[in-house]
């Protein structure tokens, strides 16, 4: 008797674990392209998205292509070929990934866009992420603020970096920026000595640290050796590190020469460090946690046959149609917030960024 009890039971746990398995292998497969680990907050977006995914009872596969776009095109076409349902990307260029989408789109798979519009296709079913353009207008509220405006008289010397110009987000940060900031230049209040503005001559390519320092050294070396410069828009910690870095080159960043008001976005441990610092002035702060949950919420419902929540239908047009997207909210970090904001949060232990 006691055997065929113990029998039976064995029998139904066993019932349990095969049905779990087989949830947990139904629920689907999702391939996750991300551009580059050179970048914290990139790393932070794919371990997020497998931790929830697989905690929902999904297969992932996770790739990282090291900000080369072929590389990128062929983990995608790998991802198609294994099976994958769904395909989240944050694209290294928004505009080269037509065909790899069509033979998706044409295999069933959705697609998602992460974080980074893809332009130029019709099989971007959806998009995810922050309210760009808010960005860039935090950026510039916050480059203001620091140089006392609107009350303090100026005029202000400042110089203006943008993002890639091949990731359409560039684009929303510098315009919501230049919302803020061009009617202060067009009042004389703040200056850009070098005449440099409009993403064609402030772009940076793939968003590259050490191309933001060496035109900032030019700028330095050909329009500030006789006047000051107090400002520095800077879309990415990862620029604001390479623009900081040859502003103390030349001394800035000492009693007699303060540091310019250099912003930033992704609040990147380096750069709270520099904001604790005293030298950078302020980051945005994007919380990649939130914006993963929302990702795994939208296939969730996808692949159920559900129309997934959206916020936005008017934004995001791509060049062929208006992507469906879900928008979160940026906020702006710095010396006054960011105990509360990223370690209040639990984005970061006060150990990391200390
Ligand atoms: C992202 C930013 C990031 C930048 C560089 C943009 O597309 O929205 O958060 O700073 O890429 O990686």
């Amino acid at each position: 008797m006691k055997s065929i009890k113990l029998a039976l039971l064995t029998f139904v746990l066993s019932l349990f674990v095969f049905a779990g398995l087989v949830s947990a292998q139904d629920k689907g497969y999702v391939g996750i392209a991300m551009p580059t680990k050179s970048s914290a907050r990139w790393i932070s977006d794919g371990n997020s998205m497998v931790k929830f995914f697989e905690e929902a009872g999904y297969k992932t596969d996770l790739q990282y292509a090291e900000d080369d776009i072929p590389n990128q095109l062929a983990q995608i076409e790998n991802m198609i070929t294994k099976g994958v349902n769904v395909l989240i990307i944050a694209a290294i260029d928004g505009t080269t990934l037509s065909d790899a989408l069509q033979q998706a789109a044409d295999q069933g798979i959705k697609v998602i866009a992460y974080d980074r519009l893809i332009r130029d296709s019709a099989n971007v079913d959806y998009y995810t992420t922050f309210d760009n353009f808010q960005v860039g207008v935090l950026q510039a509220s916050s480059l203001i603020q620091g140089l006392g405006l609107p009350d303090a008289a100026g005029p202000f010397n400042i110089e203006l970096f943008g993002g890639s110009p091949d990731d359409n987000n560039a684009f929303f940060f510098y315009d919501g920026a230049m919302s803020v900031l061009q009617p202060l230049i067009d009042e004389g209040k703040l200056v850009v000595q070098s005449g440099q503005m409009g993403m064609d001559k402030v772009g940076t390519l793939r968003w590259d640290g050490a191309v933001a320092q060496a035109r900032m050294d030019n700028l330095l070396s050909a329009f500030y050796t006789d006047k000051r410069i107090d400002g520095v828009l800077s879309p990415y910690d990862g620029l604001s590190i390479g623009i900081l870095s040859s502003l103390k080159g030349v001394g800035y960043g000492s009693a007699d020469q303060p540091m310019p008001i250099v912003t930033g976005q992704d609040a990147e441990v380096p750069s709270v460090k520099s904001i604790l610092a005293g030298e950078q002035y302020s980051t945005v702060f994007k919380d990649t946690r939130e914006l993963a949950k929302v990702t795994v919420n939208m296939v969730n419902d996808i692949l159920a046959g559900n129309e997934p929540e959206i916020n936005d239908t008017t934004t995001y047009d791509n060049g062929v149609k208006v992507v469906p997207s879900y928008l979160l909210v940026p906020h702006s970090v710095d010396i006054s917030n960011w105990e509360e904001m990223l370690v209040g949060s639990g984005y970061y232990t006060l150990d990391q960024v200390k």
